[in-house]
């Protein structure tokens, strides 16, 4: 009876454990090496002042070079990182490499801001606060040279400890901005609630202005929604020239995206920022 069940149990998981479970798998047991080995890296994605053309910012992107898996996306390992719970890890290296480097570009006369994303798992199930203060003493960096990333599901899954913390390093200095805003919660009443300063109108309601009018219409809401509040507003994933010329008649302060510039090695960034201020 015992060996049949066996059998049929064996049976069961082989049939179940497709191509992706198995993926999953080694994702995770190849992250948990990767991090112990810190295999992952940043890379910088500038940010641009619309009028002037200036960098104003960098976002921080996660890279992993893994050394036989290859170059892994965010897409693929933030999520599995997050079911694991490895993304607390992760998003602490991100948060001090980016960090570092900022301080080191401010030494350098280079001033502007680095922004890094944080995940919902993060936020909710780990010490955030302490992290970032932490992090800011052993890097030096002043706190206005840094801004974070939330996503509209962090600010409604638990208000009044994320309005908690978010305000406290928000009277430190510390920037706060709302990314892929538009794609979460329809709720808007925490925006008048929460120190955030900037608004990140997502890429899809980018990718097909001019043309489309209905993401006409949401682009421009969002950006006076921005200023009503007294907020600033980004764009991402500005790809082409007539998007840009679109949001500057708008009104939107920054733009970030492939037309001005990809996600970059630290030494990519460095040159770029140097010609910059030449
Ligand atoms: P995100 O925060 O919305 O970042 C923007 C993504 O759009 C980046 O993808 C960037 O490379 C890509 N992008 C920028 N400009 C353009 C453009 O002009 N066209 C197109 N098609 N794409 C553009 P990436 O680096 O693959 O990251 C994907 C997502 O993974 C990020 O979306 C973010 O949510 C997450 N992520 C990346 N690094 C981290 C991290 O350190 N921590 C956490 N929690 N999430 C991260
Ligand atoms: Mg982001
Ligand atoms: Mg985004
Ligand atoms: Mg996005």
């Amino acid at each position: 009876q015992a060996k049949f069940n066996g059998r049929n149990t064996y049976k069961f998981y082989t049939e179940s454990m497709n191509v992706a479970v198995m993926r999953r798998m080694s994702l995770e047991n190849a992250m948990r090496l990767s991090l112990e080995r810190e295999d992952f890296f940043v890379v910088y994605q500038p940010q641009f002042d619309i009028k002037s053309g200036q960098i104003v910012g960098a976002e921080a992107l996660a890279r992993w070079h893994h050394a036989e898996l290859g170059i892994i996306s965010p897409a693929e390992f933030i999520p599995v990182a997050e079911e694991c719970g490895l993304i607390v890890t992760l998003g602490q290296s991100v948060l001090r490499q980016a960090c570092r480097q900022m301080q080191q570009w401010l030494l350098q006369g280079h001033y502007l801001r680095v922004s890094v994303n944080v995940s919902c798992v993060q936020f909710l199930r780990h010490n955030l606060l302490q992290t970032v203060i932490e992090i800011l003493e052993e890097t030096g960096l002043p706190p206005h040279h840094l801004e974070l990333e939330l996503t509209e599901s962090i600010l409604v899954t638990d208000p009044e400890y994320v309005l908690q913390v978010v305000n406290t390093l928000n009277q430190r200095g510390v920037q706060f901005s709302i990314d892929d805003f538009g794609t979460g919660y329809s709720s808007l009443s925490y925006l008048k609630r929460f120190a955030v300063d900037k608004l990140k109108i997502d890429q899809s309601f980018v990718r097909d202005i001019p043309g489309d009018a209905d993401d006409e219409v949401l682009v421009e809401a969002i950006v006076n929604l921005a200023h009503n509040l007294r907020l600033k507003c980004i764009a991402e994933g500005v790809e082409t020239q007539v998007q840009a010329d679109f949001l500057r008649q708008l009104g939107c302060d920054q733009i970030q995206g492939y037309l001005l510039g990809r996600p970059l090695s630290v030494d990519a960034m460095q040159q770029l920022l140097s010609s910059q201020s030449r």
